[in-house]
């Protein structure tokens, strides 16, 4: 069977056995938090249990890397719908040691892109319209100086409400044990 075909199957006795009642809350974080993590594979289940958050918890949004990469995109969007809409009072930036985003090569994505048939004239055409291709792919090259730049950037979003402490810390993809970077309470 093929993976989506795995996904459904599980999923019909899933929701056939009521397995979802175990999780059953509303759209509100219980503990107003919101949290900015890597999508690194690691973390699915280890994340949220290292910081003792269970369904209901905690807005929790993911991308390559913790990082928000733009002032305007949809990261510092989602962090500022968590505040204003969904009552999140405090926000956790979780990177992590070993993040593939660390010292990332655009030069190799953009190889491997070409190889899997993107032709060289798209990428020339993105080059010529302006389009950053390799700040774009850039990852970071050391993880703390990652997570204090991010934290900076969403406390001084010009949306960000001043009394948000937000919070950055490093976790270890093995272990789950998390390193406080950023104390969110004596910036706030
Ligand atoms: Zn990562």
């Amino acid at each position: 069977m093929s993976l989506l075909g795995d996904l459904l199957a599980h999923n019909r006795e899933f929701v056939s056995n009521r397995e979802y009642e175990k999780f059953e809350t509303d759209k509100f974080p219980d503990k107003n938090l919101a949290v900015l993590a890597c999508m690194d594979a690691r973390l699915v289940e280890l994340l949220p249990q290292a910081m003792g958050l269970k369904n209901g918890d905690a807005k929790l949004i993911k991308n390559a890397g913790a990082l928000v990469t733009h002032q305007w995109g949809s990261v510092m969007r989602s962090l500022v719908v968590a505040v204003y809409e969904l009552r999140a009072e405090e926000i956790c930036v979780v990177a992590h040691h070993d993040c593939g985003m660390r010292a990332i090569d655009p030069a190799r994505i953009l190889a491997n892109a070409r190889e899997r048939g993107v032709s060289a004239e798209t990428i020339a055409t993105l080059r010529g319209a302006g389009i950053d291709l390799d700040s774009w792919l850039k990852g970071f090259d050391n993880v703390h100086d990652s997570v204090r730049h991010t934290v900076a950037t969403i406390r001084s979003h010009p949306l960000m409400p001043k009394d948000i402490p937000v919070h950055g810390l490093v976790i270890h993809p093995a272990t789950g044990q998390l390193d406080v970077l950023v104390d969110g309470y004596a910036q706030a």
